[in-house]
């Protein structure tokens, strides 16, 4: 596969519960991750963030024929590793520039104008919204973003992933659904 060094982010793959207000704690979350071997030495840095740990190629699914990634830091290249940053109070949402309108959970409708809706301002995740296709009325958080953003307050980021280019293996969600007694999620953003 290639990848480039330049500015543009290539991507980030998420995971998160599939309920958006649940809220694992970080510190059995990390203890759960580092026995798995999905992460492993912390970096230095003020977020808690990590080396890809021994297993990791074995939890994550990559599509390409030739895996090549890099876990080494180095100056202005990218480099796979993985952060569990601080939870959200609420759940917000989490977007990029790969983010499509999300789906009316009821007739899958488009809520094409969602990037007005969403503004400058935070989100209230408890907002009603109506669909304007079949006018049925849902929370935010409902709305079905796919894999291409959602809500959360508590994520596992692994960067740098492009879109489609790794997913969770079955073992890797058990592990978590095993810790934590609940649905995870995933999807990628692009910034
Ligand atoms: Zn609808």
């Amino acid at each position: 596969m290639t990848r480039t060094s330049n500015a543009v982010h290539t991507g980030r793959l998420l995971l998160t519960p599939s309920d958006p207000w649940h809220c694992p704690d970080r510190a059995p979350l990390i203890a759960a991750l580092a026995a798995g071997g999905f992460i492993g030495d912390p970096l230095s840095g003020p977020e808690a963030a990590f080396r890809v740990g021994p297993a990791f190629l074995e939890l994550l699914a990559f599509t390409g024929c030739a895996v090549s990634i890099a876990t080494e830091p180095s100056p202005g290249a990218p480099f796979c590793h993985v952060r569990i940053p601080p939870a959200a109070r609420v759940p917000c949402l989490h977007h990029g520039r790969n983010t499509r309108a999300p789906r009316c959970g009821a007739c899958r409708g488009r809520l094409s104008d969602w990037r007005a809706w969403i503004g400058e301002g935070v989100l209230d995740p408890t907002a009603i919204l109506r669909c304007p296709s079949c006018g049925a009325r849902q929370p935010l958080t409902q709305w079905d973003w796919k894999q291409q953003g959602g809500f959360a307050r508590r994520l596992i980021q692994i960067e740098e992933i492009f879109p489609g280019e790794a997913v969770p293996t079955p073992a890797l969600l058990a592990l978590l659904t095993a810790t934590h007694d609940c649905e995870w999620r995933y999807f990628y953003l692009q910034d």
